[in-house]
Parts: C-alpha cells; sequence; structure tokens
C-alpha cells in the first residue's frame, strides 16, 4: 500500500512525524474515524523496528488528546491490522492502526442495511482535528495511552523487549 497518496492529500492528514502518519480514509465509516499508518512499508506489526515505538506512543497520546478535546472524552475502539508474524514479509498489506470514537448512535437504516452514513466530510473532520491543540491531560490520558501501547508491544515481543520499549516510551512522555 502507498502510504505517500495519502499524505498528498493533505487536507485529510492530521498529524506527521518522522515515521507515522495520521488520517481520516476517504471512505470513513463514521466521523473521526481515524487511521495510524507506519510511512515505510512494514506488513506486520512485528517487524515494526524497535526505535519507532516511542515515536508511535507520543502519536497516539497526540492523537487521542485531540480527540479528547474535540469529543468531549469519547468511548473508542482501537484496532492493530496486521498480518501475522510469518507474512512480514508480505508486499500487498501495511500495517495500521484504526480508531473510531463511538459517537454515532447507529440507527435502523444502518443496522438494517449494513450500509453506514456519515454525515461529516472527513476534510472537516480532519481540519477540526489538525487545528485543535490537544489539551495535556497529563495523568489519565497519560496513563490510558501508556496501557494501550503495553498491549501492542506486549503482544509484539517478548518480555525482555518489551520491557525496553515500554522504558523508552515512558522517557519519551516524561520529555513531551
Ligand atoms: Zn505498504
Amino acid at each position: 500500500m502507498e502510504i505517500s497518496q495519502e499524505r498528498t492529500h493533505g487536507r485529510r492528514a492530521i498529524t506527521e512525524s518522522d515515521d507515522f502518519v495520521t488520517f481520516i480514509p476517504y471512505a470513513a465509516l463514521s466521523p473521526y474515524h481515524l487511521w495510524i499508518f507506519p510511512k515505510a512499508h512494514v506488513a506486520c506489526f512485528s517487524a515494526q523496528p524497535l526505535e519507532t515505538l516511542a515515536e508511535l506512543a507520543t502519536t497516539l497520546r497526540t492523537i487521542l488528546g485531540k480527540v479528547d478535546g474535540m469529543l468531549g472524552n469519547p468511548a473508542f475502539n482501537l484496532v492493530l491490522r496486521s498480518l501475522g508474524p510469518e507474512e512480514k514479509e508480505a508486499g500487498h498489506f501495511h500495517w495500521y492502526i484504526s480508531i473510531v470514537p463511538r459517537i454515532n448512535k447507529r440507527a435502523g437504516f444502518e443496522l438494517g442495511t449494513g450500509m453506514y452514513v456519515n454525515p461529516s466530510l472527513p476534510e472537516s473532520c480532519a481540519d477540526a482535528l489538525r487545528s485543535l491543540r490537544a489539551p495535556i491531560a497529563r495523568s489519565k490520558r497519560s496513563r490510558r495511552t501508556l496501557r494501550l501501547l503495553a498491549s501492542l508491544t506486549g503482544w509484539r515481543a517478548g518480555r525482555r523487549q518489551w520491557m525496553s520499549v515500554f522504558a523508552a516510551a515512558v522517557a519519551s512522555f516524561i520529555r513531551f
């Protein structure tokens, strides 16, 4: 999958750092449905370079802070889409994280037809999120993001590796 194509569609982009880009997909299922992609092609999360994970944690924290600020601390689903380690060389799939704030009450139409009605333009949602300065809600938000990262890295690697990644992430939060 080609990430630069999404990056050039800057109006749906929210954040971009050295290794990750966040944007609202073209056909978002719901308002503020977000994707976080590694820029380099990696099919399986287990093959993502360890040294980039602290940046992923920072990205998650920034994005979730913006979502909280914009939508008032909504419940959300966070899904890691990845091939398994045995398929990490695959060229056809690019791992990513999908975040879906649960703010859209599904109506009978959607439940009945399986089709989603998204009342907001992805470009408008991206604009709003991009320009929002995320409130630095230190305590709760940090702990929540750290837990998310812990579950990601715990899935990813053995315990010793997990601990070093976790320590790097904590260090990056303290500097934030
Ligand atoms: Zn790719």
